[in-house]
């Protein structure tokens, strides 16, 4: 087995919503050649993978995942004139704090979202009237090889399993929308990209950048959550307004319920498990399409 593979690890110890069973296999890719390292060694060995950052925005079910999960942990960056050079699992917040020492801003409005750069490219994560996407310049990605390529390898040269190398890609390539990128449907990884910011004085960046927390604080509820749970059905409509006229705040399922102060938010309140996530935003969202005929969709991740 590869040495930086480890068994059964709990994934709640790795969400922010503090939920769901063991992986079957764990690593942590510190640098884009373990990445690769592990990659392959889930292929070879059949595995199904999933790429974890931050865990802001996912959840596991309370049975685990039986297979790797690769939590991916390089996150080297560097600056060039005003364009930020970063592997993507460093934090979205620490790279806006960098960039700040040095005058470079435009991001801070993203100031707070708890995931790191490479979650927040997957899901064209944004905050007041800003998006990730407005920045990336270019991305080094690791495109996942299809089941029918490995099954060919397997059958014509199964000793020489290959991985694709990584490429770089430009913007369009990304797709992105609202809370969305190609990478939902292709499932390719960000291994590290370029970020244009703009000249900006730290100090005006700096004063943003409290406002945001100030407001993330007066809003938003403190506890394990992932942060919205489900997505604004229109850009005049937000999910917590429709929510909020269901009478969600407060309702709880088992562990998991919803906060008094933002009827989007869902806390686990400690014991909280999967199947009770399920059974309350299933309940919640068929309120809001019963008394609006709005179907909710969830911004949170369910891994399978
Ligand atoms: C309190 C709170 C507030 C939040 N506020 C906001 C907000 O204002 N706006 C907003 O948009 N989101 C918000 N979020 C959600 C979340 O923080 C973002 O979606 C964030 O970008 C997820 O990043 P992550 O590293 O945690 O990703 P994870 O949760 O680890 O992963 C999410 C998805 O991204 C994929 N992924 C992770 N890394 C990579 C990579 N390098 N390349 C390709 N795919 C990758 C994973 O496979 C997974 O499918 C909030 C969450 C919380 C808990």
């Amino acid at each position: 087995m590869h040495p930086l593979i480890q068994e059964h690890i709990p994934l709640k110890l790795y969400t922010t919503f503090g939920i769901g069973g063991v992986a079957r296999y764990f690593a942590e890719a510190n640098s884009i050649e373990h990445f690769l390292e592990l990659y392959s060694w889930g292929i070879t060995n059949r595995q199904k993978i999933f790429v974890l950052g931050m865990g802001s925005n996912v959840v596991f079910p309370d049975e685990g995942y039986d297979g790797l999960v690769i939590r991916y942990t390089a996150k080297r960056f560097t600056f060039q004139q005003n364009i930020a050079v970063v592997e993507t699992a460093l934090s979205l917040s620490a790279l806006i704090l960098e960039a700040e020492k040095i005058n470079l801003g435009g991001m801070e409005r993203l100031f707070g979202i708890p995931g790191s750069v490479g979650g927040a490219i997957y899901n064209n994560a944004g905050a007041h009237g800003t998006e990730i996407s407005k920045f990336v310049e270019s991305a080094l990605v690791f495109e996942v090889p299809r089941e029918v390529e490995l099954d060919t390898m397997r059958l014509l040269d199964p000793s020489n399993l290959t991985i694709p190398k990584p490429k770089i890609v430009d913007p369009g390539y990304f797709k992105f929308g609202y809370r969305n990128s190609l990478l939902h449907s292709n499932r390719a990884i960000v291994l590290s990209t370029t970020l244009k910011l703009k000249e900006r004085s730290g100090e005006e960046i700096k004063k943003v950048r409290e406002d945001i927390a100030f407001w993330r604080r007066e809003k938003q509820p403190v506890g394990k959550s992932a942060g919205s749970f489900f997505k604004n059905p229109s850009l005049n409509m937000s999910a917590g307004y429709l929510l909020d006229q269901v009478g969600a705040k407060g309702m709880q399922e088992g562990g998991i319920m919803v906060s008094d102060k933002h009827a989007n938010f869902l806390l686990n309140t400690g014991k909280g498990t999967f199947t009770d996530l399920m059974k309350l935003s299933e309940r919640l969202a068929h309120l809001v399409e019963e008394k609006f005929q709005v179907k909710l969709e969830r911004e949170v991740e369910f891994v399978q």
